[in-house]
This record gives structure tokens, C-alpha cells and sequence, in this order.
């Protein structure tokens, strides 16, 4: 689960981790109410919306006066952010961040991440703050240093030392930049995270080093023990779809091809992805509803995946393990009944109950075509949607 950055920056000055003052603001009066709370000469209005890259699609702005703070907040507040994260579409810009403006001396990179290849927790520093770190992995993957951190005795304070003093940070500030690692590190630990990324990290005019943006990422299996970051969910910022199918719990992730899928089990909701792939089809979803599923879901899962208007059609892929195949049947048929199937639709059925799943298919008046095969189906459904 994401969260915004003002919602981070509170949850990383829990832990001490030095961060600008700020407030959230909703209105361009809630926006100039909190400048003049804020007392600075400079206030920085930005744009709160669950994806980077704000600053250079205008989403950043700096105001020298209230004037300033409500010119760029009625600019800001309703516009459609396009950046390099929230693809073509863009996203909305509902929440303000109004914060004290900083007098920045150089900007810096720090991000904690989960690393699957150690299998650890690893906090990577660069020089190049500001800039997209994939950028920099890609041009000077040299500039990146990494610290890999034992779980058992958590970031050591030489660890820290020896990333601060690779990107150069003023040897004066090293300690303040050691300090801040540290309470970087236990607040993603403590908190579940599985990203925790800093960009810019800065070193301030009168010797401070905070953190100027702030993008915090929880691990969703984690959230049911953190009752304080699920209260920050932002539903406005997430698919419809995906919503709608977490209260069934269905996983389900909302991709921008036009085969809709209805598979049981990730690895073979997986496989079903690559082969519609394979047979030069793109798949507009990833929907696994699970092994225990009832007909109810499956009709959910159904209605969902019609609700896609870029669905053309569907590839129903299961085996029956301990799902079984007639509750599939039965929940295709309830949901074909409760909104009208007007798209191609290929089933194909294996294990459990196969042959009362299929004649209840057959009997059910729907117009379905059978599949004998995953290729097969694959391959139909492809042909259907050209
Ligand atoms: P994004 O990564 O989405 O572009 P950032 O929060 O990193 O957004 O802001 C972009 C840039 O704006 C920063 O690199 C920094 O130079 C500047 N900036 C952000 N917040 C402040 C602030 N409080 N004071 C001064 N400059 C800021
Ligand atoms: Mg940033």
C-alpha cells in the first residue's frame, strides 16, 4: 500500500527522522491558512498524489507570499499531473502539501528496500539526489553505494558512516546524516515497509540534513497489525477495480490489454498471462480468485472484470483442485444473468467436477466456446478479439 507524502513525513517524525514543518490543505483556502500558520518567507506548494516526478510536471511550486501560495494552489489543486510515473492518464490532484520552504545546499538519495537477491533489507545513498535513481542506475550505477543490513542487529551506526561519507556528505554533517539513516531504517522496519525512499535527502543551509520528499510503501500482508497506516489509505488514488475486488478478497490487478481473465491460483494466473502473451494477445488483468472461492465471488470476480470497458473479451482458465468446477459454472451463469455477457467468451475446465461444470455451461444458453487446452483456449480467445 502507498501512501501520500505529507502522510510518510508524519510517520518518519515519529521515528526522528528530521523532516520540513508542513500541512495538508484540501482547498486554495485551506492552502494560504496554512502558509500564514507556517510563518515562512518561502512556502513550497505541492502536489500530494500517489506517484514521483511532480516537481518537473509542475506539480512543485515555490511561493515567496500568501499571493504566490494562492496563485499556485488554485493552479495545482484539480489539474491533471502527467508524470513519468502515473502513466498517459495522469492523475488528479486533490491534497496539497503546504510547506516550509528550504534553502537546499545540495540534494541527495537515500532509499531502504527489500532486497530479494540477499534476501535482506538494503539501504542504498548516492550523490545524485533529486534525479530519478533509475537514471543514475542505469548511467552511473557507480554513484549507487549499498549497505546490506543483518536483520538480528538492525543498520549499524558504521554502516551508516560509510555510506555518508561515500556520497560526500560534509564531514561536519556526517553525524546528523548517521543519526537520520538509523531512524530511516527503524521506522521501515517497525513499520512494515517494503519501500522507503528519500529523494531528495538535503543538507540545508544552516547545517541540517532532512528529508524533502518522502515515498513510504507497506507491505499489504503486514497492514492488519498496523491500524495507524491503513487509516491513510487514499482509495481515490487507487483502481476502481482493484477496490472493489479487495472487499471480496480476489487479487486482482488491473493491467491495459483486452483479454479479461478469470484464473484460479497465482502461478497459473501467471501462466495464463504469458501464454495469451505468447499467442500475441495482452491480457487486461491478473484475477485469481483463489481455491476456496463460492459462486458468489466468482460472480464478483465476473462483474468486475465486465466492468473493464476495455475488456473485448474473457479467458475463464481453471483447474479444479479444491475449487471445484460446477461452482465455477454456476457463478459464470449467475453473473452472465446479472449483467448481460455481450463480449466473446472462452472457458476451459479441468479437475474436480469437470463434466458437471461443463454441462451446466452447456445448459446454461450462454453463447461459450470451449477450450480443450490452456493453448487452445489461449489461441481462441486471441482470434476472438481481433
Ligand atoms: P518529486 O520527486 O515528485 O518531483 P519532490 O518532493 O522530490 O517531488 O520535489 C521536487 C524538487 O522540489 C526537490 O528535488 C526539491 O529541489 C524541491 N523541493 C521540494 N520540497 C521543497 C521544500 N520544502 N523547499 C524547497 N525546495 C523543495
Ligand atoms: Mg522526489
Amino acid at each position: 500500500m502507498n501512501i501520500h507524502e505529507y502522510q510518510g513525513k508524519e510517520v518518519l517524525r515519529q521515528y526522528g527522522v528530521k523532516v520540513p514543518q508542513g500541512k495538508v490543505a484540501f482547498t486554495v483556502d485551506e492552502a494560504v491558512e496554512a502558509a500564514k500558520e507556517l510563518g515562512t518567507s518561502v512556502v513550497v506548494v505541492k502536489a500530494q498524489i500517489h506517484a514521483g516526478g511532480r516537481g518537473k510536471a509542475g506539480g512543485v511550486k515555490v511561493a515567496k507570499n500568501l499571493d504566490e501560495v494562492r496563485t499556485y494552489a488554485s493552479e495545482i489543486l484539480g489539474k491533471v499531473l502527467v508524470t513519468h510515473q502515473t502513466g498517459p492518464e495522469g492523475k488528479e490532484v486533490k491534497r496539497l502539501l503546504i510547506e516550509q520552504g528550504c534553502d537546499i545546499k545540495k540534494e541527495y538519495y537515500v532509499g531502504v528496500v527489500v532486497d530479494r537477491a540477499t534476501g535482506r533489507v538494503v539501504m542504498m545513498a548516492s550523490e545524485e539526489g533529486g534525479t530519478e535513481i533509475e537514471e543514475v542506475a542505469e548511467h552511473s550505477p557507480e554513484k549507487i553505494f549499498k549497505e546490506v543490513i543483518d536483520p538480528a542487529i538492525g543498520l549499524q551506526a558504521f554502516q551508516a558512516r560509510k555510506l555518508a561519507f561515500a556520497i560526500n556528505i560534509p564531514a561536519e554533517l556526517v553525524n546528523k546524516a548517521v543519526k537520520f539513516m538509523v531512524a530511516l531504517y527503524s521506522a521501515f522496519v517497525d513499520k512494515d515497509c517494503s519501500i522507503a525512499e528519500i529523494n531528495p535527502l538535503v543538507v540545508t543551509g544552516d547545517g541540517d540534513v532532512m528529508a524533502l520528499d518522502a515515498k513510504l510503501n507497506f507491505d499489504s500482508n503486514a497492514l492488519y497489525r498496523h491500524a495507524d497506516i491503513q487509516a491513510l489509505r487514499d482509495l481515490a488514488e487507487e483502481d476502481e477495480k482493484e477496490i472493489e475486488a479487495s472487499k471480496f478478497d480476489l487479487s486482482y490487478i488491473a493491467l491495459d490489454g483486452n483479454i479479461g481473465c478469470m484464473v484460479n491460483g497465482a502461478g497459473l494466473a501467471m501462466a495464463t498471462m504469458d501464454i495469451i502473451k505468447y499467442y500475441g494477445g495482452d491480457p487486461a488483468n491478473f484475477l485469481d480468485v483463489g481455491g476456496g472461492a463460492t459462486a458468489e465471488k466468482v460472480t464478483e470476480a465476473f462483474k468486475i472484470i465486465l466492468s473493464d470497458k476495455n475488456v473485448k473479451g474473457i479467458f475463464v482458465n481453471i483447474f479444479g483442485g479444491i475449487m471445484r468446477c460446477d461452482v465455477i459454472a454456476d457463478g459464470v451463469v449467475e453473473a452472465a444473468k446479472q449483467v448481460s455477457l455481450d463480449r466473446p467468451l472462452v472457458v476451459r475446465l479441468e479437475g474436480t467436477n469437470v463434466d458437471l461444470g461443463k454441462k451446466i455451461l452447456n445448459e446454461s444458453g450462454l453463447n461459450i466456446v470451449s477450450a480443450d487446452s490452456m493453448a487452445d483456449g489461449a489461441q481462441k480467445i486471441v482470434a476472438l478479439v481481433r
